[in-house]
């Protein structure tokens, strides 16, 4: 992704750069070529050019890039599970896809992780945006999913004769699971999302407390990710899937709904991130119903909303790290919405305003592997920067109005808010 050339100053607006601290009143951020030369009190702002272009915050605050930490960029408008793999055609998915990234970022995400795609279209776009060609945040990607054969994601029916290509690799057995991860190392993924255990969302069987991988294939897909360099993440709600996965060795966990004490200290030694992705739930109680959820469901989704915030609460109170993300792309929980995950988080959830902006910019960066290049306001970082007219540590649900983002930034490139010059269709040669 290029980078912005020249020198840029970011004024008038208090600082909120990522790492909890409080904000910091009448702050200026000055970028020369991407990059964060100098952030602080604007009394302290070095001499710069005449030509430098000036952005005023009128006011509001001035903070890191957002990041969504469990995006789905091929999940669009899903009502029902076959919605995620065969309501249209591969072709027309990634053209979603690409609308999708651009809307991200629009919405001030100027990075997000892949929770898994359809077929490898990730893999592709996350190129297509490295290299400019269309809009979007930085990516990382994941490709087809990994689930062990009649598990949450192995829900065609034999009679079907159709699987689960394109979305699942399904396994059986540690052999089976080191193939799937050889298959992804050749796609070019960088995190093995994987299905240590169902969901409340299951139309079967697969509830949230039942596991859909042994030990053994979760063990196994680690060895193989990490010998070639590869992470490994895995969908977690039932205690002992959960304490598989950190005992196998998961780079990360997401949802990481019901933690007992045993998996808390587990997580904690190793500094494990844990994406809850928490709104989810309550738009699908919510909403589901007008989408025929059953009551079964709509009671499972309270469950595991309840059981996920009281594990996020004591994961942050015990100084473990969360990233935010919100598996959106649904119909009840639409692509566009994700910074309500972060309005949920402070008044459902019960997080500070900077502890949940610090979730979504500097550990969203760090589960990324990007933690020394994004995520926060500091000299010699990208500047990935979200320029908001308003005081979103007043009111963090500002972030959900997109129409008060002066600007958002890649690279110290203006991609997107008021002071965007719409991105203009570049020929591909
Ligand atoms: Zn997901």
């Amino acid at each position: 992704m290029k980078t912005a050339q020249g020198v840029t100053v970011v004024e008038n607006g208090q600082i909120v750069d990522g790492t909890g601290a409080a904000a910091l009143p009448r702050g200026a951020v000055l970028i020369e070529d991407g990059r964060i030369k100098y952030v602080g009190p604007s009394a302290g702002l070095p001499l710069v050019p005449a030509q430098t272009q000036r952005i005023d915050a009128r006011g509001g605050t001035i903070l890191p890039g957002l990041v969504e930490a469990h995006f789905h960029p091929t999940y669009f408008n899903v009502a029902e599970l076959q919605d995620l793999d065969i309501k249209y055609p591969v072709e027309y998915v990634t053209l979603l896809a690409s609308v999708n990234a651009r809307l991200a970022l629009d919405c001030g995400y100027t990075s997000a992780r892949s929770g898994g795609s359809l077929f490898n279209i990730d893999v592709w776009l996350k190129k297509a945006i490295d290299k400019d060609l269309v809009p979007g945040p930085r990516l990382a990607s994941s490709g087809r999913e990994i689930c062990g054969a009649a598990g949450l994601m192995d829900w065609n029916p034999d009679f079907r004769k159709i699987g689960m290509e394109g979305l699942v690799l399904l396994v059986n057995g540690p052999d089976e699971a080191r193939a799937a991860v050889r298959t992804l190392v050749k796609d070019g993924i960088e995190w093995v999302k994987t299905y240590p255990t169902g969901d409340a969302a299951a139309p079967d069987v697969n509830d949230h407390h039942t596991l859909c991988m042994t030990f053994e294939e979760m063990h196994a897909v680690v060895a193989t990710a990490h010998n070639h360099g590869l992470k490994v993440t895995g969908h977690c709600r039932a205690t002992a899937g959960i304490k598989n996965a950190l005992r196998a060795g998961y780079d990360a966990i997401e949802h990481g709904t019901f933690m007992d004490d045993e998996a808390l200290e587990l997580l904690l030694a190793r500094d494990v991130p844990v994406v809850p992705a928490l709104y989810f739930e309550l738009a699908s109680m919510e909403r589901g119903p007008e989408f025929g959820m059953s009551q079964r469901v709509v009671d499972g989704h309270r469950e595991t909303l309840e059981g996920g915030a009281e594990s996020a609460r004591r994961i942050l109170s015990a100084g473990g790290r969360l990233g935010m993300g919100g598996d959106y792309g649904f119909a009840w929980n639409p692509h566009g919405d994700y910074a309500r995950e972060l309005t949920f988080f402070v008044n459902y959830v019960g997080f500070s305003p900077l502890d949940t902006l610090k979730c979504a910019t500097k550990t969203g960066a760090e589960i990324m592997g990007l933690g020394k290049e994004v995520g926060t306001l500091e000299v010699g970082k990208l500047a990935d920067i979200l320029v908001v007219d308003g005081d979103v540590v007043r009111d963090i649900s500002m972030l959900e109005r997109r129409e008060r983002f002066i600007a958002v930034l890649q690279g110290g490139v203006i991609k997107a808010g008021q002071l965007a010059a719409r991105f203009a269709a570049q020929p591909v040669g």
